[in-house]
């Protein structure tokens, strides 16, 4: 009892006075050493073409290798780091590490597209293209081979400002993806007005697209994509019948469970080249 008498510890860790401030605190103090010790790491899924099931790009997932608590994955610090400076370290090694990654699959031979979050706070910085465009000189990759992923609601803190920022990044190259699509309030309006190369239909809608009415939706919104000329993206796809439906909607590329958990990038690998494909024994069968 007469430890918790002690100034500090009564403000910092007194449970009997919760207070979201109090937690941050603890966390933010930890996360900040834990981006310094490189204690971030990156898991990669993979999205695939809804037809042949080939992998088209990666989305970067940060996750925390805690020393004692394990592996933790964003809900449990992203909340904290947004509510401080940490986001910024914080997504400034998620981009040194996916642009790493992907000019790596690039020297391998394999050209694979890596798509990294943005969350608002990034957006509304001032310094956010500077550093995108830094960390792709610095690694070579093309920008066509980085994708940016943004909300709607981190869009919505500053549209004309992030508008015209993401334009920039577009102008050099980089793809704009509109992620988890559908569950903000102003869906269409910023559509128009936004530079954006492909939108991801939140997982939400994916769940129930058996259902008739589900399906009317998202047929218009695939209509819709198409018409704009946008790429679309199902997340959240976790079983077959799930991604042949999605397929036969129309919708491009499909990300979920049922192809691939995140993972570290050194379980993915590049695909055979087609030079080293064995001959095509379906024509030969055929001519034969
Ligand atoms: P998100 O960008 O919408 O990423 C997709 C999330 O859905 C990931 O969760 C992924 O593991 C999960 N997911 C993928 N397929 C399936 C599926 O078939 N079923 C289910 N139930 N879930 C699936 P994760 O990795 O926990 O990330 C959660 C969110 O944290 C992300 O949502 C993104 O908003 C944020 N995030 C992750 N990494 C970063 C980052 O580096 N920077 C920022 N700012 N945000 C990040
Ligand atoms: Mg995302
Ligand atoms: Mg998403
Ligand atoms: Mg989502």
């Amino acid at each position: 009892y007469t430890a918790k008498r002690d100034r500090t510890r009564v403000e910092l860790w007194d449970p009997a006075r919760p207070s979201p401030h109090t937690v941050d605190l603890g966390v933010q103090t930890e996360l900040r050493d834990a981006v310094g010790q490189g204690q971030l790491v990156l898991h990669y899924q993979p999205l695939v073409d809804a037809h042949t099931g080939a992998i088209v790009s990666f989305e970067a997932l940060v996750r925390w290798a805690h020393p004692t608590r394990g592996l933790l994955y964003p809900g449990a610090f992203l909340p904290a780091a947004e509510r401080s400076d940490i986001i910024h370290a914080l997504t400034d090694r998620v981009l040194a590490d996916a642009t790493a990654q992907a000019a790596a699959w690039h020297r391998a031979g394999w050209p694979v597209p890596v798509a990294v979050n943005l969350a608002a706070p990034v957006l509304t910085s001032d310094h956010f293209v500077d550093a995108i465009t830094g960390h792709l000189h610095r690694t070579g990759l093309p920008p066509t081979s980085l994708i940016v992923e943004i909300t709607e609601s981190a869009v919505m803190t500053r549209p004309e400002e992030s508008a015209q920022r993401l334009k920039t990044l577009q102008d050099c190259g980089v793809r704009i993806a509109m992620d988890d699509f559908g569950t903000g309030y102003t869906s269409l309006a910023l559509l128009s007005q936004l530079p954006l190369d492909e939108l991801k239909l939140d997982r939400t809608f994916i769940m129930r697209v058996h259902d008739r009415r589900e399906q009317v939706i998202v047929d218009a919104v695939a209509r819709m994509a198409g018409g704009l000329g946008l790429t679309l993206v199902a997340e959240g796809v976790e079983d077959e019948p799930t991604a042949r439906t999605l397929a036969a909607m129309g919708i491009d590329l499909l990300q979920g469970f049922h192809f691939s958990r995140p993972r570290p990038a050194a379980d993915f690998t590049p695909p055979p080249s087609p030079l080293h494909r064995p001959p095509n024994f379906a024509t030969t069968a055929m001519s034969a």
